[in-house]
Formats: C-alpha cells, structure tokens, sequence
C-alpha cells in the first residue's frame, strides 16, 4: 500500500500585529539611545506597551537590559530619544521627571527588601501618603494578592527566597505604577522554585491587569511569561512580536539562533517553491529562479520514520530525557538536529526520512536579510 501523503500546512505570517486597543500606549520609547564610554548600551530603540501588557525583553548578557530598564525608570539620562509614560513627557529634549515621580515599579534579582522591617512594613514602605486604615487595607490585600496573609508581621529572615521575591513584587505593586519593571527577578532561585514563582507572578500581573516590562536571558521564562516578546542584541532590538512569531518566523539570524536550535538547510528558488535538501516547498518570491537561499528548521519541526530510501542519516542520537535529539546528514551534505520521543531509538548510520511537520518556512538570502513566507 503506498504511504498516504502527508499535507504541509503552511502557516501564513500574520501580515500586520493584530490591531491593537486604540488607547494610546502606556510606555513609548522613541529612539532612545544610551552610551558608556567604551560602548553602545542601547541603540536608537523604540518600542512601546499597551495598558496591560507584559513585554518581555529578552537578550544574552551585556546587551542593555537592564540599561533600558535604568532608563524608563529614571536612574539613567538617555543621550537621545524620547520617554513618555502614560502620554506625558519623562524623558528627552529638557524634560526629565526624577524616578519617584514616574510611576513605575521595581523588582529586582536581588530582593533588596529591608532586613529590619517586618514584611508589612516593608509593602507599606511606598505608600507614605495614604490614611493609615487606607495604608493597613492596601498592605492586607496586597499580602493576599501574594499568597503572604498572616505572614505581615515576619522579617525577610523567615521567609524562603520565592516568597521573598513575592514581598517585593507586592511591594513594587502597592503604590499601584504605571508600569512594573523586573530585572531577571528569579535568578536567584533553583529551577523548581523558578517555575513556580513564575506562574504566581504571572498569575498576579494577569489579575491584577498590570503593564509589565519583564528582562531575562531566559527563553522559556520569556516565551511563558510574554506577551510579546522583544529581542535585544548589542543595544539594538532585533525583532518584537508575540512569542511564537517570533520562534517560527525570526526576522534575523541573531533571532534564529538566540531563540531555541535553529539549523539552516542550503536550497535555491525554483518556480513558485524553494528546493532544499528535505523537499521543496510552496514559496512565492520576486527572487529570481536559481537563488541560493537558507531555510531555517528547527528540531521540533520534524518527523521522523525509518526509510532505506530516506534523505538523511544519523550521525548521533543524544538522549536528553524527555526526548532523543538526533544530528542528521541530509544527501545535500547539510547537518540537522532533530528531536524524536524518548522511546523512539534508531542506531547511528541507518536512513530515515525526515520531513518538515509543518513548513513555517523561514528564508535567509545572507547573514542579515530574510524573506518570510
Ligand atoms: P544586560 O542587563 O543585558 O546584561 P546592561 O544593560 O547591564 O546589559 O549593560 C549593557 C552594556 O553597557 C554592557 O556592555 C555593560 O558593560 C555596559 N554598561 C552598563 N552599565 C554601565 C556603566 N555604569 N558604566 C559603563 N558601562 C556600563
Ligand atoms: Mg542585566
């Protein structure tokens, strides 16, 4: 019986974002440009959130995270460009309003809550200006909002690491910001605690409607928590969508690569299709017939059977508990990661084929260009 074809969905890139709410944004940054003396901490970005929103911002170390951060909060002057929270003026040209009155929120890796005061007073401690029954109700609901209600009157000694970072996220929320900045807020904590921070904190930030800008260099902390996602490299932003666009369809290299295993397959443009050593697939372009172009895959975009008659061989099989990742050599000489089950086992040298499961067909013409389909 001949194998039933399989059909290739082709998920089309979202031409535009999906039109957003016609508020005007909370946070816009307009060409914000930063140096030090050595270097180019942030380079003309701009970007801006909507009321609600979590952007997260995601680089490798030293590319200007925390400098953008720095930056909305006040603590640094730009060289250049614009700052504007909730329509009005903070930064750029003369204006500068001082850090205490931006309405923004801080938290940080390092707790920095105060040792001496007793977790009550510490959430109090932003709020000088309320009544004090106004003061005790908000630190009462701010204790509950946290999963802290009966702990008010603990010193940050007693309490385990996750749940002082849950103090200082309530204490940056108290005063109700604009915007909440958080600077790799778990990376003081152990994986499992990690995971478990992360889903309260986006619990939290999703009830209580917070606009959120979220740094870290971790992907899967940036793809759970975003959304959308922006990704930072040497002071520059490289690409800002929603996560999975973003994984599926990077604009750069830079992308490509940073954000999950990206290998790239040599093909050329034919008639309305690009020819790669795993297939030909539908692709229209102006580029002219016989281009050579690069064809991002990812490990996880693959399929696996056993076939004599297939285009790639197994070079190795790396076991990595959930799943086995496997370098393939396609016929074409290119090297492909691919991820099979656990229990799906195949030994070095035998032939597979290998087919795109779904051709989220990302084209690179050089090192900095790229054609999406
Ligand atoms: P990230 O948070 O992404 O790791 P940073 O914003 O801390 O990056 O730093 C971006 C770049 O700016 C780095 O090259 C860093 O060395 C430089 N930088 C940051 N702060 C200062 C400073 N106060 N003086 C000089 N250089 C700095
Ligand atoms: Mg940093």
């Amino acid at each position: 019986m001949a194998p039933a074809k399989k059909s290739i969905m082709v998920i089309k890139r979202m031409a535009q974002e999906e039109k957003r709410a016609d508020s005007p944004p909370i946070l816009a940054l307009r060409g914000v440009t930063r140096s030090y003396s050595e270097s180019m901490a942030v380079d003309r970005l701009s970007l801006e959130v909507a009321q609600g929103e979590t952007l997260v911002i995601l680089g490798p170390s030293g590319c200007g995270k925390t400098t953008v951060l720095r930056l909305i909060a006040g603590l640094e002057h730009p060289d250049e460009g614009t700052i504007d929270i909730s329509g009005r003026r903070v930064a750029g040209g003369r204006e500068w309003v001082p850090p205490e009155k931006r309405g923004v929120g801080l938290v940080f890796q390092d707790y920095a809550l105060f040792p001496h005061l007793s977790l009550s007073q510490n959430i109090a401690f932003g709020l000088k200006g309320m009544k004090p029954a106004q003061r005790r109700q908000r630190v009462w609901e701010i204790l509950f909002l946290v999963g802290l209600e009966g702990l008010g009157e603990r010193h940050p000694h007693q309490l385990s690491g996750g749940q002082q970072q849950r103090v200082a996220l309530g204490r940056a929320l108290a005063p109700q910001p604009q915007v909440l900045l958080l600077d790799e807020p778990f990376s003081n904590l152990d994986t499992d605690l990690r995971l478990q921070v992360r889903e309260e904190v986006r619990r939290i930030l999703r009830t209580t409607g917070t606009t959120a800008i979220f740094v870290t260099h971790d992907q899967e902390e940036a793809f759970s928590l975003a959304d959308r996602l922006a990704v930072l490299n040497e002071g520059r932003m490289e690409q800002l969508e929603k996560p999975d666009m973003v994984y599926n369809f990077p604009t750069t290299r830079f992308v490509a690569d940073f954000v999950g295993h990206a290998d790239f397959v040599t093909g050329e443009v034919t008639n309305g299709s690009v020819r790669t050593g795993l297939g030909a697939f539908p692709y229209q372009t102006d580029l002219p017939v016989g281009t050579p172009v690069e064809v991002m895959v990812r490990p996880d975009n693959l399929l696996l059977s056993p076939d004599p008659e297939g285009n790639t061989t197994v070079v190795e099989r790396r076991f990595l508990g959930p799943f086995n990742q496997y370098v393939l050599r396609l016929s074409s000489g290119d090297f492909i990661h691919a991820n099979a089950p656990s229990a799906v086992v195949y030994a070095e040298g035998i032939r597979l084929r290998a087919e795109l499961r779904v051709a989220c067909l990302t084209v690179f013409l050089d090192a900095t260009a790229s054609e999406v389909a």
